[in-house]
C-alpha cells in the first residue's frame, strides 16, 4: 500500500493522488534506449580510420543512415549525436581512401610515364 510522502495520508487512488493534500508522486523517469544501430555505426566509423580501411567505413554509412531515420520515427530512442558522427567517420573514411588509391594511381602511372626517367 502507497503512503503519501507529503503528509502521511494512506493513496488508494489508482493514480496515487493524495486525497488530503493532493501531492502525486513523481513519475517514474523514462530510460531513453539508445539506437544499437547508431552505437555500430559510431564504432565502425572509428575502426574504418584506424584499424582497417574502407568497408567498415561504408558500413557505417548504411547504418548511421538508416538509424537516423528509426530516430526520427522514434522520439524514445537516444543515440542522434552517435549516428552523426558515425556517418562523418564514415565519409572521412571512405574520402582519405579514395584520396589515397588516387594519390598511389597517379604516382605509380607519373612514374611510369614520367618523362624524367
Ligand atoms: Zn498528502
Amino acid at each position: 500500500m502507497a503512503y503519501c510522502q507529503q503528509c502521511g495520508t494512506q493513496v488508494t487512488d489508482p493514480n496515487n493522488r493524495c486525497p488530503t493534500c493532493g501531492w502525486v508522486p513523481p513519475a517514474p523517469v523514462q530510460l531513453r534506449r539508445t539506437e544499437g544501430g547508431a552505437i555500430a555505426s559510431l564504432v565502425l566509423g572509428i575502426i574504418g580510420l584506424t584499424m582497417c580501411p574502407f568497408i567498415p567505413s561504408i558500413i557505417a554509412i548504411i547504418l548511421g543512415s538508416q538509424a537516423k531515420q528509426r530516430l526520427v520515427a522514434d522520439p524514445t530512442l537516444d543515440g542522434e549525436a552517435f549516428a552523426r558522427v558515425g556517418v562523418i567517420l564514415g565519409w572521412i573514411g571512405v574520402a582519405l581512401f579514395g584520396g589515397g588509391l588516387l594519390l598511389v594511381m597517379t604516382t605509380s602511372a607519373f612514374s611510369y610515364l614520367g618523362p624524367w626517367r
